[in-house]
Parts: C-alpha cells; sequence; structure tokens
C-alpha cells in the first residue's frame, strides 16, 4: 500500500454520548490507585471504591478541568519553516508514514523508535508494542514505566518468579498492625492510601521528614542512596534478636545462609556509620514488624531509583521473608505502583524485553505464542531492544535511531540528564509526538497528533493491586481529536498492514491482548468487557474460566519449586559521591498539587496556585552557609546541569541533603541534574540522589 491510499479510521463521535442521571462512574485520570469517581458533565466527585473508599486528592478533585483547558490540541501540527503549523490528519499521517519508510529504507528497522507511557491503557500499551514488532519490526521500544517500577519488577522477579507490585488487595493493609513504608510517600503523591495505614502501627524510611513521615510512630532518616546497608542492618537485627522466622524460611524459601554470611557483618552500629539512623531505631523497626501480628513491609520510588535500585529492593525483600511475611494472609510483601497504569503497562509488551502477557521477547515459546496470535512468523518479531535511557542515549547517532514516535510521555522533563535528551531528540530526521496538549517534548516534535483523554475514550487499567480497572467513555472528545488506537490503527494501514490487525475499539484490543497473554504469567484470558463493565473485581492472572487472584503466593511462589528466594546483595552507594565541588547530596520527588513531568497538572489553575513553581528544600543552617534564606532565589548544581530555584528552609532536612520536585520544566527542571547511572539489572536511572552544589543564584 502507498502513503496515498487510505485506511479507514472510525471518525471520533462529536456529540456526548447519554451520560446517565447519575454520571459516568470511572477512575482517576492520574497515579496507580485508580481512585473511584464519577464523571457528570464535566465535573468529577468521588465515589466509593476499595482503593480510595470515597476520597480524592487535590489533583482527582480538580482533574475535570482538564476536559476543558484552553490548551487542548485539536488538530495535528506539522513544523514547517521552523514553527508547528496546523495540518489535516492525512497529511500529517501521510507524512509520518512516508518519512518512516524512508528513515527504515535507508537505516533499517531499528532506524525508528517508539516510546511508550505508563499512563496508557492496556489496549494502547499493547498494540504499540505490537505496532513496533508488527509495522514497524523495530525492536527499538521502550517506556517511561522504565524510570518508574522496573527495579521493583526486577527484584519481585527473582525473588518470588513474578512481579505483581501489590500481591494483595490493598484492604488488606486495613488490618495491620505494622506497616514499614520505604522511599514512598503516599500522603503527598496517593493521600486516600493513607486511609489504609494505622498510623500507630507505621515505620516511615525517607531521607525527608515528609508528609507520610510525620504520621509515622516511627521515621528512619537515611542519608540518601544508603537504605540498601539500613535493611541489611535491620536484618541483622531481626535476626540477633531471635526473630527470623526459621519454620517460614525452611519451608518456603532457599538461600537463607548465602544471605546471612553478608548480612552478619552489617551489625547496627556499622550501618549507623553509613546510614546516620541509629542502632536502637533499627533495632526496634525490626521488632515493630517482627511482634506484629499483621505486617507489611512496601517499597516505592525512593528504594528503586538508584543504580542499586533492584539490589536495594531485594535487600528489604530479604527482610520480609527473614520475617514470613511475602505470602502470607495477613502480611506481606509488595512495591507501590506510581503511574495510573504503571502495573498493566509493564506488561504487555511496550518494554524493551518484553512481549504481552509479562512474557519473555527471548523465549522461543513466548514469540511463537504471541507471532501466532499475531498472524505473523515468530522469527519475523524483533529481539530485545534498548532500555528506555539507553534509546534516548542513541537517538541521532551513528548507530541508533533516526525516528522517534513518542506516545504518553514527556521525556523532555521526565528523563534523568534531560539537557542531554533534549540534545538527542533534536539531532533526529523525525519526531512524532501523540499527547492532548503541547507537551515540552511536542514542543520540539516534527509532527504533533492530538489525541484524546482519560474521560473521552474507553480502556482498561491495572492498578497497583493487580486489578483490571474498566475506564468508561464518560463524554465526546473535541472535534478534531483520535484516538491513540485510531493513530495506530492509521499509520499502521499506511505501511501496508492489514487493517484488522490493528484493530481501533478497545474492546476488541482487549479480546486480542487477553488471547495474546493466555497461559503467560500475567495472563488476563479470562477477562472480558462485560464482566468490567459489570464491576467484578478481577485481579491477575485471570485465566480463562477464573475470577482472578486477589492475593498471590498463599500456596507457593512462581519459581518451579515453589518457593520464594533470598538473594545475596551488598551495600555499594550511589554511583556519584559528594565531593569539594558538588559537597551535597540532591534527591528528587513529588508533591501533593503535581503528577509526574506536570505536563496535565500545570494546566489545572487550582493546582498551580497551590505550587506555582519549583523549589529546593534545605535545611536552614546549609542555606545559610550558601548565603542563602528562606525564599531566596538559590542555583543548585550537579555534574550534568543548574536549576535556578526558590529556596525553602526546611529543619527537619538533613543538612547535606537537597531535594526538588521534578515536575517543572526550563530552569526549573530537577532531571537537568540527576545521573542517568543505570542498575545494571533492571536498566532504571538513579533520580534519587547525586552530588550537587547550592548557591546564591
Ligand atoms: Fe486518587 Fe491518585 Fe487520582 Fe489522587 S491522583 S485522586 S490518589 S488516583
Amino acid at each position: 500500500m502507498t502513503t496515498t491510499e487510505r485506511t479507514p479510521v472510525a471518525a471520533p463521535a462529536t456529540s456526548a454520548p447519554h451520560q446517565p442521571a447519575g454520571g459516568v462512574n470511572t477512575h482517576c485520570p492520574y497515579c496507580a490507585l485508580q481512585c473511584g469517581m464519577t464523571v457528570t458533565g464535566k465535573q468529577v466527585a468521588p465515589r466509593e471504591f476499595p482503593t480510595n473508599r470515597g476520597g480524592l486528592c487535590q489533583k482527582g478533585w480538580t482533574s475535570g478541568a482538564l476536559l476543558d483547558s484552553a490548551a487542548r490540541l485539536t488538530t495535528p501540527l506539522m513544523r514547517t519553516g521552523g514553527q508547528l503549523r496546523p495540518a489535516s490528519w492525512d497529511t500529517a499521517l501521510d507524512h509520518v508514514a512516508a518519512k518512516i519508510t524512508g528513515i527504515q529504507r535507508e537505516y533499517g528497522p531499528d532506524g525508528v523508535a517508539v516510546f511508550g507511557g505508563g499512563g496508557l491503557t492496556n489496549e494502547k500499551a499493547y498494540l504499540l508494542g505490537k505496532f513496533a514488532r508488527v509495522a514497524l519490526r523495530t525492536s527499538q521500544v521502550d517506556y517511561n514505566g522504565r524510570f518508574c517500577m522496573s527495579s521493583a519488577a526486577a527484584a519481585g522477579m527473582r525473588a518470588f518468579g513474578l512481579d505483581r507490585g501489590l500481591p494483595f488487595p490493598v484492604t488488606d493493609l486495613d488490618e495491620a498492625d505494622a506497616v514499614l513504608l520505604v522511599g514512598a510517600n503516599p500522603a503527598e503523591t496517593m493521600p486516600p492510601f493513607m486511609r489504609h495505614l494505622d498510623p500507630s502501627g507505621l515505620i516511615v524510611i525517607d531521607p525527608r521528614r515528609t508528609a507520610t513521615a510525620e504520621q509515622a510512630s516511627l521515621h528512619l532518616q537515611p542519608a540518601p542512596g544508603t537504605d540498601l546497608a539500613l535493611a541489611l542492618g535491620i536484618l541483622h537485627s531481626v535476626v540477633a534478636d531471635g526473630f527470623l522466622d526459621q519454620s517460614y524460611v525452611d519451608e518456603r524459601t532457599a538461600g537463607f545462609e548465602d544471605v546471612w554470611r553478608i548480612v552478619a557483618r552489617w551489625w547496627p552500629e556499622h550501618v549507623e556509620r553509613v546510614t546516620g539512623v541509629s542502632a536502637a531505631e533499627q533495632r526496634r523497626a525490626g521488632a515493630m514488624l517482627a511482634t506484629a501480628r499483621n505486617a507489611y513491609l512496601l517499597t516505592g520510588r525512593g528504594t528503586e531509583q538508584h543504580a542499586t535500585g533492584a539490589d536495594t529492593v531485594t535487600a528489604w525483600i530479604n527482610l520480609a521473608l527473614a520475617l514470613g511475611l511475602p505470602g502470607r494472609r495477613g502480611s506481606g510483601f509488595g512495591c507501590i505502583t506510581g503511574q495510573g497504569n504503571g502495573q498493566g503497562g509493564r506488561e504487555h509488551g511496550q518494554k524493551a524485553d518484553q512481549l504481552p502477557g509479562y512474557r519473555k521477547i527471548d523465549d522461543p515459546a513466548a514469540r511463537e505464542h504471541v507471532a501466532g496470535v499475531w498472524g505473523v512468523h515468530p522469527a519475523d518479531l524483533p529481539g530485545p531492544g534498548r532500555s528506555a535511557y539507553e534509546l534516548l542515549d542513541a537517538l541521532g547517532e551513528q548507530a541508533g535511531p533516526r525516528g522517534l514516535l513518542v506516545f504518553g510521555s514527556n521525556v523532555v522533563v521526565s528523563a534523568p540528564h534531560s539537557a542531554h535528551v533534549t540534545d538527542r531528540l533534536d539531532a533526529l530526521d523525525m519526531l512524532v509526538v501523540a499527547d492532548i496538549v503541547l507537551s515540552e517534548t511536542a514542543q520540539r516534535a516534527d509532527v504533533v497528533l492530538p489525541i484524546t483523554q482519560w474521560a473521552e475514550e474507553e480502556g482498561t487499567l491495572t492498578n497497583l493491586e493487580g486489578r483490571i480497572l474498566h475506564r468508561r467513555r464518560a463524554l465526546a472528545p473535541p472535534d478534531g481529536v483520535r484516538t491513540d488506537l485510531e493513530v495506530l490503527h492509521a499509520l499502521a494501514g499506511l505501511l501496508g498492514q492489514p487493517p484488522e490487525r490493528f484493530p481501533s475499539d478497545p474492546e476488541t484490543v482487549f479480546a486480542e491482548l487477553g488471547a495474546a497473554s493466555a497461559g503467560g504469567p500475567a495472563d488476563y484470558s479470562g477477562v472480558n468487557y462485560p464482566r468490567l463493565r459489570a464491576g467484578e473485581a478481577l485481579h491477575w492472572p485471570v485465566p480463562a474460566g477464573s475470577d482472578g487472584t486477589p492475593r498471590m503466593f498463599l500456596d507457593r511462589f512462581a519459581h518451579p519449586d515453589g518457593r520464594a528466594r533470598f538473594v545475596p546483595v551488598e551495600h555499594v552507594g550511589p554511583a556519584e559521591s559528594p565531593d569539594d565541588d558538588y559537597p551535597l547530596r540532591a534527591t528528587t520527588g513529588r508533591v501533593l498539587a503535581h503528577y509526574q513531568s506536570g505536563a496535565q497538572t500545570r494546566l489545572v489553575s487550582e493546582l498551580m496556585r497551590a505550587v506555582p513553581e519549583s523549589f529546593v528544600e534545605v535545611h536552614p543552617d546549609t542555606a545559610a552557609r550558601a548565603g542563602l534564606c528562606d525564599g531566596a532565589r538559590a542555583t543548585v548544581a550537579s555534574r550534568r546541569g543548574t536549576v535556578c530555584v526558590t529556596v525553602r528552609c526546611v529543619p527537619s532536612m538533613r543538612p547535606d541533603v537537597l531535594f526538588l520536585p521534578f515536575h517543572f520544566p526550563g530552569e526549573q527542571s530537577a532531571n537537568l541534574l540527576t545521573n542517568p547511572a543505570l542498575d545494571p539489572t533492571s536498566r532504571m536511572p538513579e533520580f534519587k540522589v547525586c552530588a550537587a552544589r547550592l548557591e546564591a543564584a
């Protein structure tokens, strides 16, 4: 098929679907808690749902403002004469298809890459991965979830044989007597989650005294990049104080002796010197968990976003196994997923090493199964490609991709070492961005494709507890936009694919996803839209005929022998240490009012009034040493870049630590500073610590 032939595309609806009198029940567009909400007109209101219990955070409450934002894109844009100018869909898609064809003719299939997102629905993530492997035949596909949960996923895979963020429903936490939260700040990132935690048994490990730490009965405040050592110290104290669950270790695990050989050297007083957390606090944390009737250990991005992230999560899993928590009703270990579809997004094939159903792309049986569903020969599927940062780093280079299609990601703000990533984007022969607004990444594109957003389209997401949710279409999109599925359908057709191979109807795509996932670790084959519309609680795996799996590992773990693995890990510290030029440690995170790169929340006036700009949190003594006071303008510099932000003096900060939120662009962008040192297993960058210097602006 030539690029001038048309593939039929369903015209977007131009009138609002009939909304029932009480509105349309759906879920929040933002984080992985996926709070239940009702959309009436363009107003949102909370509704009762197990994860949020009728609550919403400020982001959720104001999410209706996105639906009539003046910044909304409603026509494709093409760069001519250096400017982005309106174009018709036919012109834009023809141009993209022609450029893809030309680039691949010159550089081969891997000359074009695809970058997805953890906020895409399951259907979009699935079709995007299929589009890359079948329509483009490129191995160069990855997504921003690599920056979010890949270290937890890698650690969970090697310990339990399977990765599901929370292998139990969130509501199980209601019965907990003790919960240890490591590197997570749900009081700001997902406030309704706090309804499931009892402050009297809450232990928080975080270098900052966060809003979550404020509510805890015990807060341990290690130096950034030392929490692996802290896990070793607490595990040492658990064993030394007689709290090892020996019968659980004997019956359900393997490898404890190898771990103990390392842990034996990390007695709490030694760990205190490395982390700054007192030996007494380490022992108290271990005892609180060990003596609780129901105890949980949960990790977040603070644990993961290190060059040793997978090992750090593993160290906490080792502690949980020693206490006998995973796979036991009323106790457990879990990782809190961040992005709205962070769980589903990493299961269905937009990851460089993966095929749908959480299958490995280098597994011959997986390739054969998925190729059969897709109607192609297994040998025609490419192998594993570059991970997210490695992909961005290679753009425009001699052996790297020359064209990039971005769906659901704003890498100019969200990628580490962002000035370098921006340079690489600018070196491309073609950058295509599909988005609802002109994000910082879209501003650099050659072609921008305007797409529908959450309440204007139907799809499924998988929340932080592995529950598959139905996102209903609540209102019609504005004229001129298309769904991502329609865009992929049209582009695939222009690239010569049969139209039926890339359906644009989400229910049809989901049915195919179910078939592709059948028999895989994340099996969705027993799920269908009628079950989801009926509100059934279906936690994967859901093989055909099953009612799902709310709690995993109760009888056995997913390794062939049914045992969980203790995995020996050593503390090595951050990839970059403070020195005379950069004497402090900068860490990054989120604030209540904003979400990820801020591309959506910076459009909401109420959220911008709450936090209109970036800042640096610093101990007053550290600020004074730099000649700064609260409210002053400061520069924070690392070996990669400099940001200019307002000082917030916070007495509870460690004197050696700076904190910056990462939601803001331009000279305030925290990722100008961050270190792209990658974890060797997960390939996750070290967002959470880099050496830095604070000065007056
Ligand atoms: Fe709930 Fe997260 Fe949305 Fe806030 S952002 S309302 S916590 S889903």
